[in-house]
């Protein structure tokens, strides 16, 4: 299949399956309930997910995902962003849905829709990701709410998804140029008027990747390196994704090891600064002359 075709399918899914994730009621529901099925749905329309399924409730701004039958209920306050990778032969789509059933955060996820309605209107080949951002900034000010600075979209390449180029979500220095037949995604993050609207790293990691393929010196490390990469190659895990190789302590006691010799990196959950609710929305695009393609659409 062509690469653009590969993206297009990915793109389809992507989409198919954030809206039905919208639509559903997700209260009483574990979050291992919600990241299950929707890996599960990933797979039985043909894609593959490219990274786990991120369920980040409330302060917590990205990058959980569901411990091995994780209790954590998704509760009638919460503000709840779930953010689907799917990839067909290593082309990603990455797209992300903030679901919300406390009326009062509402403006919230409307203002993060609207902030990437936005920037998905300027955007084609040859746009400048400071002028994304100065839109996405500008139509979160305007709706009294605050952009998280150090949270960006980014170019996406085969197979890996922080593909260099970031697309931030502020007006910023430093700029590039949308290319052509190339993929990005573009995710504003925003923060209640309160928040600090920067990001910090929390204790929990629980979404991991192989960053090297150096040889541990240890049989069964270098086996299960050997093992992650044949699933995996270079895109992100979870623990819940390794059970069918090992048992959970298992797992962890492997995870550890490899991550201990810099062969896989931990990456950790991002907490909003001040502890305030953020909300996300996220596409996927392929820039054309005239025009964008959506294809998270
Ligand atoms: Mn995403
Ligand atoms: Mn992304």
């Amino acid at each position: 299949m062509d690469f653009l075709e590969s993206y297009r399918k990915a793109g389809r899914i992507a989409g198919k399956v954030r809206e039905n994730a919208r639509k559903k009621n997700h209260i009483g529901s574990t979050v291992y309930e919600v990241c299950q099925k929707i890996e599960e749905e990933i797979k039985m329309m043909g894609g593959r997910p490219a990274f786990p399924v991120n369920v980040s409730l409330n302060e917590i701004a990205a990058h959980y995902t569901a411990e091995p039958n994780d209790p954590i209920q998704v509760k009638d306050g919460d503000v709840l962003k779930i953010d689907i990778g799917v990839h067909i032969d290593g082309y990603i789509a990455d797209t992300a849905v903030t679901v919300c059933y406390d009326p009062k955060f509402e403006p919230l996820v409307i203002a993060s829709e609207a902030s990437l309605e936005e920037a998905l209107k300027i955007s084609k080949s040859g746009s400048k990701s400071s002028d994304i951002g100065k839109i996405i900034e500008m139509n979160i000010k305007k709706r009294g709410f605050v952009p998280i600075k150090n949270l960006s979209g980014h170019s996406l390449e085969q197979y890996t998804i922080h593909a260099g180029r970031s697309i931030p979500n502020i007006d910023s220095f430093g700029s590039f140029r949308l290319e052509n037949n190339h993929a990005y995604a573009i995710e504003p993050f925003l923060t209640l008027k309160n928040g600090l609207g920067i990001v910090h790293e929390g204790k929990i990691a629980n979404i991991f990747a192989i960053v090297s393929r150096k040889p541990t010196k240890d049989k069964e490390s270098d086996e299960a390196l050997n093992q992650i990469w044949a699933k995996f190659k270079s895109l992100p895990f979870a623990l819940r994704w390794l059970l069918d190789l090992y048992e959970e302590k298992n797992a962890r006691d492997v995870l550890e090891k490899l991550r201990k010799r810099k062969n896989v990196h931990a990456y950790p959950v991002l907490i909003e600064g001040n502890g305030m609710m953020v909300a996300q929305s996220e596409h996927t695009i392929i820039p054309k002359e005239n025009h964008v393609e959506v294809i998270t659409a």
